[in-house]
C-alpha cells in the first residue's frame, strides 16, 4: 500500500505512537495520490462515505477501509493534492440540499448550483446515501404517471411509485421518451429531476432549452454530471438526484426522477473500483455493481397515507449494443425494475416511432393505475397486434390470403400507423381513449394508410371542437360509460362526413 517513498514517515509515525494512537484518529496525511484516488494513512476514525478535506483544499469521500490505509476518491481539486499533506475527516457523510428553490436550476452531484445563477437557499440537507423506504411505510401504486406517448400509457401503463425502464440501443428515442414524459407532467403536480450521467454537455444543454421553451422547468431541475466530470461525481450523480427527489416525497409530493442513463453510471463506478484495485468479475464489473442499482431503485416508493402519500418513479434509461437485452447490466436493472420499455433500432429506422417494441415491453405493476377507460380499450389492441405480427410473417410468403386474415392485417398497419407520435406532442388521456376508440372499432379500416396519422390529428381537432364537454368528462371520471360511447360513435360518424 504504502510506497517506499514514505516508508520511512510511516515507520516514524508507528515508532511515535507505538502504544497510543497518532494525535488524532480523524486526521492523517497523503501517501499517494494519482487517477482521482488518494491512499491516506493515519486515518483511524474514517466513516465508510465519509466527506474528507485535504489540506489544498479538494474534497474527497471514503470508498476503501483497509488494515493500512484508507483509499478516498476525489471529488474536487485533484491537481491540487500532494503528498505528504494533511487530510481531515468531516464526521459528515456526502450531503445535498432539499428546497423548492432548486426547481428550474442545474446542480451538480453536490448540489452545488452549475447555471451561473446564485445559490440555492436549502431547507433542509440530505444524505445522498439513506436507506429505501420500508415495506410498512409504503401504499400501493394506484395513481397513472401519464407519459403522454400513445403506445405506452395504453399498452406499458406507469403508476405513480414504479420503476420503469427505458431500454435500447443507441438513437432509438431513449432520451426523447423520458424528456416527452417530463413535459407532459405540466398541471399535473408532478416534480421532475432529470439526472444526466456521462453525457455530452452540449446534448444536456439542449435537452435543457428544450424543457425551457416547454415551460417544463418551472417544476423541474437538472442533476448534471457530464463526461468531463470525474467518474466519481458520475457515480455519485443519481443518489444525490433522488436524495433531492426525497425531500419532495417526504413533503407528500409525487417526483419523477429520469436517469440518464445506468450504463454510464456502471462504467463510472468499474473505473472507481478499478482505480481502488477492487477484484473485477464479468465484464470487468465490480461484483457489487447489482447492489449500485438496486439499492439506488429501491429508494422509489409510493408512500402510504399514513406517511403522507407522496412518491417518487423512477425512469432509469439502459443502453444496449446490437439489442442484447441479456447482457450483464441490462439483466440486472431488468430484473430490479417492475417492468421495461424496449425501444427497437429497427421499428424507430423504418419510421415507426416512439420505437416500443409491444412485444418484448412489459409493466408489471401500472395496470392497477391504469384509467378504466383506456384499460378496457388496450386488451383489444395488444390482441390486435400480436395477432397482425403473426400475420404479417406469414403474408411475406405471398400466398393467397382469405378475406379475414386480409382485414387482420389491414387493421394491424392501420394500428401501428395510429401509434407513430412526433417528439413533443404528448396526448392527453381522453384525447388518448377517443384515438384509441376509433381505432380498435374499426374506424379507420377505410381511411389510406399514409392519411391515418392526419385523420388521428383531425379528430382530435373535431372532437376537442364540437365535443369538449364529452371529452372533460372522460378526462374527470377516467371512464367510458353506454351512453358516452354512443356519442363517441356520433361524433366519429360526423367527423367522416366532414373529411368526406
Ligand atoms: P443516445 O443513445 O444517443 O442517448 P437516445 O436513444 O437517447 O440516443 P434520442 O436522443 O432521444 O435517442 O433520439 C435520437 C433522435 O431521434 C433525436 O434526433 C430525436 O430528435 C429523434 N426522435 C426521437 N423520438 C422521436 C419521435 N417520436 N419522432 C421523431 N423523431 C424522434
Ligand atoms: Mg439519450
Amino acid at each position: 500500500m504504502a510506497d517506499y517513498g514514505n516508508l520511512a514517515r510511516v515507520l516514524q509515525e508507528q515508532i511515535e505512537h507505538w502504544e497510543g494512537k497518532s494525535s488524532s484518529d480523524s486526521t492523517g496525511f497523503v501517501v499517494q495520490v494519482g487517477d482521482s484516488v488518494a491512499t491516506v494513512y493515519g486515518f483511524d476514525r474514517a466513516v465508510y462515505g465519509e466527506l474528507v478535506d485535504f489540506a489544498s483544499g479538494a474534497t474527497g469521500i471514503v470508498l476503501n477501509l483497509e488494515e493500512e490505509g484508507v483509499g478516498c476518491v476525489l471529488l474536487s481539486g485533484e491537481s491540487l493534492v500532494k503528498e505528504g499533506e494533511e487530510v481531515r475527516g468531516t464526521g459528515k457523510v456526502v450531503s445535498v440540499p432539499g428546497s423548492a428553490a432548486l426547481l428550474g436550476r442545474v446542480v451538480n452531484p453536490l448540489g452545488e448550483p452549475v447555471d451561473g445563477r446564485g445559490p440555492i437557499a436549502a431547507d433542509e440537507y440530505l444524505p445522498v446515501e439513506s436507506p429505501a423506504a420500508p415495506v410498512i411505510d409504503r401504499g400501493t401504486v394506484d395513481e397513472p404517471l401519464q407519459t403522454g406517448a400513445l403506445s405506452v400509457d395504453a399498452m406499458i401503463p406507469i403508476g405513480r411509485g414504479q420503476r420503469e425502464l427505458i431500454i435500447g440501443d443507441r438513437q432509438t428515442g431513449k432520451t426523447s421518451l423520458a424528456i416527452d414524459t417530463i413535459i407532459n407532467q405540466k398541471g399535473k403536480d408532478v416534480y421532475c429531476v432529470y439526472c444526466a450521467i456521462g453525457q455530452k454537455s452540449s446534448s444536456v444543454a439542449a435537452i435543457i432549452s428544450n424543457l425551457e421553451k416547454f415551460g417544463a422547468m418551472d417544476y423541474s431541475f437538472v442533476v448534471l454530471a457530464s463526461a468531463s466530470d470525474s467518474a466519481a461525481l458520475q457515480y455519485l450523480a443519481p443518489y444525490a438526484a433522488v436524495a433531492m427527489a426525497e425531500h419532495f416525497m417526504k413533503a407528500g409530493k409525487d417526483v419523477l426522477v429520469v436517469y440518464d442513463d445506468l450504463s454510464k453510471h456502471a462504467v463510472a463506478y468499474r473505473t472507481i473500483s478499478l482505480l481502488l484495485r477492487r477484484p473485477p468479475g464479468r465484464e470487468a464489473f465490480p461484483g457489487d455493481v447489482f447492489y449500485l442499482h438496486s439499492r439506488l431503485l429501491e429508494r422509489s416508493a409510493k408512500l402510504s397515507d399514513s406517511r403522507g402519500g407522496g412518491s417518487i418513479t423512477a425512469l432509469p434509461i439502459v443502453e444496449t449494443q446490437a439489442g442484447d437485452i441479456s447482457s450483464y447490466i441490462p439483466t440486472n436493472v431488468i430484473s430490479i425494475t417492475d417492468g421495461q420499455i424496449f425501444l427497437d433500432s429497427e421499428l424507430f429506422n423504418s419510421g415507426f416511432r416512439p420505437a416500443v417494441d409491444v412485444g418484448l415491453s412489459v409493466s408489471r405493476v401500472g395496470g392497477a393505475a391504469q384509467s378504466r377507460a383506456i384499460r378496457r380499450i388496450s386488451g383489444r389492441l395488444r390482441l390486435d397486434l400480436s395477432q397482425y405480427r403473426e400475420m404479417a410473417a406469414f403474408a411475406q410468403f405471398g400466398s393467397d390470403l382469405d378475406k379475414a386474415t386480409q382485414d387482420k392485417l389491414a387493421q394491424g398497419v392501420r394500428l401501428m400507423e395510429v401509434l407513430k407520435q412526433p417528439q413533443y406532442k404528448p396526448y392527453a388521456m381522453e384525447e388518448q381513449t377517443v384515438i384509441l376508440f376509433a381505432a380498435v372499432n374499426g374506424y379507420l379500416m377505410d381511411v389510406a394508410v399514409e392519411a391515418v396519422g392526419d385523420f388521428a390529428r383531425g379528430l382530435l381537432n373535431y372532437t376537442g371542437v364540437h365535443n369538449r364537454e364529452l371529452l372533460d368528462d372522460i378526462a374527470r371520471t377516467g371512464v367510458v360509460t353506454p351512453e358516452q360511447e354512443g356519442e363517441l360513435r356520433k361524433a366519429l360518424d360526423s367527423y367522416k362526413q366532414v373529411k368526406r
